[in-house]
C-alpha cells in the first residue's frame, strides 16, 4: 500500500524554517504519540506537501523542502487592517502579540495578529504566521490506511485508527 487519495495517513515529522543561509530553526516537531492523522487529497495539507508523500510506504522517511510561494505565499506588506477600538469593548483592548480569529468578507477564517495598539484603532497584520517562510520538513510514514464511508463523507480522517473525534 501507498500513498494515495482517499487513505488515511498517519506521520510523524520535523518541521524547521529555512534561512536564506540553510540554517534552520524548528517550528514544530512531533512523534509516535502525537502523529499527525489527515485524509489525503482531501485539501487539507498544502498541495506540495502531499505530493511530497505520494506513492511512500508506511516506514518510508523523507526530507524536503517547501519554498514560500509553494507554501503559505509570501509576506504581504499590505496584508495589514486596522480594526476600530469599539470591536473590543466587551473583550477589551488586546495586547500587541495577540492572535485574533478574524473573517474576511467572503467568511473563510484568518488570524490576524496585533502589531500595534493605538487610540482609536488595533492594527493587525494578516498574513499567515507561516508566510515568507522556507519549510523543511523531515517526515516518516507511520501507518496507511483506506479510509472508512464515515471518513469519506466527512472529508476528514478521524484519527489513526478512524474512532477518533467526529
Ligand atoms: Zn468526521
Amino acid at each position: 500500500m501507498t500513498v494515495e487519495k482517499n487513505q488515511v495517513v498517519t506521520l510523524s515529522y520535523t518541521l524547521n524554517s529555512l534561512d536564506s543561509e540553510g540554517n534552520k530553526t524548528l517550528i514544530e516537531e512531533t512523534n509516535q504519540d502525537n502523529a499527525l492523522s489527515f485524509l489525503y487529497g482531501a485539501g487539507m495539507m498544502i498541495p506540495k506537501f502531499e505530493e511530497e508523500i505520494s506513492g511512500l510506504s508506511a516506514g518510508d522517511k523523507k526530507s524536503f523542502v517547501i519554498l514560500p510561494d509553494e507554501g503559505y505565499g509570501e509576506i504581504n506588506q499590505n496584508a495589514v487592517t486596522a480594526l476600530p477600538m469599539d470591536m473590543f469593548k466587551e473583550s477589551g483592548e488586546p495586547p500587541v502579540g495577540a492572535v485574533l480569529p478574524l473573517q474576511d468578507q467572503n467568511g473563510n477564517q484568518l488570524h490576524g495578529v496585533v502589531t500595534a495598539v493605538e487610540a482609536d484603532q488595533v492594527l493587525v497584520d494578516l498574513n499567515h504566521p507561516m508566510a515568507g517562510k522556507t519549510l523543511a520538513f523531515d517526515i516518516e510514514i507511520l501507518a496507511l490506511r483506506e479510509a472508512t464511508e464515515e471518513e469519506l463523507a466527512h472529508g476528514h480522517a478521524h484519527g489513526a485508527d478512524g474512532h477518533g473525534a467526529h
